[in-house]
């Protein structure tokens, strides 16, 4: 069954071709679809819903998948959270690319020892109007000093997995799919979507 990712984000994509495999991921623009949702709601849970069902309003006869991800840093009460796409907007009035949002949160962590933190995936599974699966999982870690590593994206060079010296850009995606976030997510899902 292909699956219809509601998400413009192409890094997302490859980790859902890994992580849901054999699934195929067909992304918006492939069916000539322009995708563009306000995610305004007060949860990861929420927002990935919200993604999912107005995606399968535009392509009913495919399998819908929202991800609603974010960063949550214990020092910045829970922030950037919800925001985490839109962190600094504020600030700069523009929205910053991965590279600037990082320099942005290391420097708001400057000084402060308390640095953990945790990246969270909701996942929202849209089969039809009866059958909707949603499932939200973390992966603990802390705020690097500094960027670290090249694989991944977003936040994934300041991120230091739990357990490990090394950050999210560091783990390759081999581990990066065992101990993220958007891996541990997608198996609890798939693991619901086979039990009916
Ligand atoms: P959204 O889920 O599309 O709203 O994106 C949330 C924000 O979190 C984006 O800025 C992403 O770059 C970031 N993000 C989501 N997942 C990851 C990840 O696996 N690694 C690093 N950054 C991520």
């Amino acid at each position: 069954m292909d699956i219809l990712l509601a998400s413009n984000n192409e890094h997302k994509q490859e980790e859902f071709a890994r992580l849901l495999a054999p699934h195929r991921i067909v992304m918006p623009k492939d069916l000539g679809i322009v995708f563009d949702v306000e995610e305004d709601r007060p949860s990861f849970t929420e927002n990935a819903l919200l993604k999912a069902a107005t995606l399968k309003a535009l392509a009913p006869s495919y399998w819908v998948l929202g991800d609603d991800s974010g960063l949550c840093v214990d020092a910045l009460g829970g922030g950037p959270g919800l925001q985490t796409a839109r962190y600094g907007f504020e600030v700069h009035n523009h929205l910053m690319d991965s590279k600037e949002r990082n320099a942005f949160l290391l420097k708001h962590m400057e000084g402060i020892e308390n640095r953990s933190a945790r990246f969270v995936c909701a996942l929202a599974l849209v089969v039809s109007d009866y059958r909707v699966f949603t499932v939200c999982e973390e992966a603990k870690g802390s705020i690097a000093r500094h960027e670290r590593g090249s694989e991944g994206f977003g936040y994934d060079p300041i991120f230091i997995v739990e357990g490990k010296d090394l950050t999210m850009a560091e783990l390759g995606m081999e581990m990066k799919d065992e101990l993220g976030h958007r891996g541990k997510a997608s198996r609890m899902l798939m693991e619901l979507v086979r039990r009916v």
